[in-house]
């Protein structure tokens, strides 16, 4: 049933708003939420270690890697000292590419290089080294691509961190899993973890998938929900290694690597080119191929699927580097990414954000804003708080994106 309000919405002075996932798209709503002069803006999140979502950093000292429910580690010998991982999005780059076809393009570019260099002057950012990153052919040929790329110093999770800083009064609600939202006279009633967590005049939908979808079905909201069931995703295996012994290095020179036409690997990243410390750890994602074919419930990874997976990637691993032997492994962690990418995504004119005016849903997200990148995800937080603020001023009154075409962009997801 459609949910219907009989309150007009408050000023944007007085407006509550709930943003339900703590991602980059969420950080950058709520940040710019604040910054535009929202009175109340509440982030809820599932993560346990805080806000990121894709953007996850784990030290294995934490004992979270081996403990983790949807994945499978082996061996932290005690004494071994942190060992640091992103172990989902490595790194993000400043521009779109060009064939984006977003109109917007020129003008946002120019703010997320803004946001870029304010979270390097925080120290939370830093560019990785010049010719750090690169391709490497099948024959082995490697070759540079342009950055500059950018990583969060004390893992990519803190540069989420770093888009909620110097914004007073953002409510920031870890561990949270919102389950329900329900229309009340008062506004949207949200429920999370057996607990009711307010009401607010509206509510961002900043996380997709299955979650997004059972959170929407029964809430009244039907066009967002029929939105969010048109995305498609893909997985991704990601495996986390440290090894004994000598450093691995891959040809020529470079720190973080694609492949090209390697079975399983798509993308490997030497961690200490990030975060130093000479540990010999290597974050290993695979394609989409790869995680399709060797799918498992992600809730329920089992050993023996594990170590597959690391001996697929780990092969990989050996081929690109281009030697015959890799040193003995002191660290492994695997995990599948069960809704890693997005298949599809909102571009052009209708790209940015969703917003339903009846309903007081609003949504962002890397698909949203184009396609799976920090850039996209930080653009589309960006839009749907303007649109937000639109609303409450009475300035815009339309239906933002809701109806807009999803466009395959399964090839640039793969390139990623
Ligand atoms: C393996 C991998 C590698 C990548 N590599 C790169 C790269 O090299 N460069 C690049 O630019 N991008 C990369 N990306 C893409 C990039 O990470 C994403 O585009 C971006 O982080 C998406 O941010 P988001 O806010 O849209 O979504 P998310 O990061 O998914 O945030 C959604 C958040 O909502 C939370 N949530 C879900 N349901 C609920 C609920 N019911 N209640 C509360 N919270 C909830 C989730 O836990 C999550 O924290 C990669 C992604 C993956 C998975």
């Amino acid at each position: 049933e459609q949910a219907r309000f009989p309150r007009p919405l408050p000023a944007r002075e007085a407006l509550s708003v709930a943003i339900v996932g703590g991602g980059v798209a969420g950080c950058s709503a709520a940040a710019a939420l604040r910054a535009l002069g929202v009175g109340r803006v509440a982030v809820f999140d599932t993560g346990r270690h805080g806000v990121g979502g894709r953007l996850a950093s784990r030290l294995a000292e934490e004992g979270s890697l081996p403990a983790a429910q949807s994945g499978k580690g082996r061996g932290v010998a005690a004494g071994d000292g942190a060992l640091r991982f992103d172990h989902a999005c490595q790194f993000f780059s400043g521009a779109e590419p060009a064939d984006s076809g977003d109109a917007t393009q020129g003008s946002d570019n120019a703010n997320f290089a803004g946001a870029i260099a304010r979270w390097e002057t925080s120290g939370a950012v830093a560019a990785m080294e010049e010719g750090a990153v690169g391709v490497i052919s099948a024959d082995g040929a490697p070759r540079e691509l342009p950055g500059p790329f950018y990583f969060g110093t004390r893992g990519m999770r803190s540069v989420a961190e770093a888009m909620l800083e110097g914004h007073e009064g953002i409510e920031v609600v870890p561990h949270c899993w919102v389950n329900r939202m329900r229309a009340t006279d008062a506004g949207w009633e949200l429920q999370g973890e057996g607990k009711d967590r307010g009401v607010f005049d509206i509510c961002v939908i900043a996380h997709n998938g299955k979650c997004a979808n059972n959170l929407l079905k029964p809430s009244g909201a039907p066009r967002t929900y029929d939105f969010f069931r048109r995305l498609k995703l893909s997985s991704t295996w990601v495996a986390l290694v440290a090894f004994h012994g000598e450093e691995v290095r891959l040809p020529g020179g470079l720190r973080a690597a694609f492949s090209s036409g390697l079975p399983s690997l798509k993308l490997a990243v030497d961690q200490g080119a990030k975060f130093g410390g000479g540990a010999n750890t290597w974050a290993l994602l695979s394609t989409a191929e790869y995680a399709k074919s060797n799918k498992v419930p992600q809730e329920r990874v089992s050993q023996a699927d594990a170590d597959k997976v690391l001996q697929d990637l780990l092969e990989d691993l050996r081929a690109m580097a281009g030697v015959d032997e890799l040193p003995p492994v002191r660290y492994s962690f695997c995990q599948l990414w069960g809704a890693a990418l997005p298949r599809n995504a909102l571009r052009g004119e209708a790209g940015g954000c969703t917003l339903d005016v009846e309903s007081r849903v609003a949504a962002c997200g890397d698909w949203i804003g184009g396609g799976a990148s920090v850039e996209n995800a930080w653009r589309s937080g960006q839009a749907v708080a303007e649109a937000i603020v639109g609303l409450a001023d009475g300035r815009k009154v339309g239906d933002i994106g809701i109806d807009g075409p999803l466009v395959s962009i399964e090839a640039a997801a793969e390139a990623l």
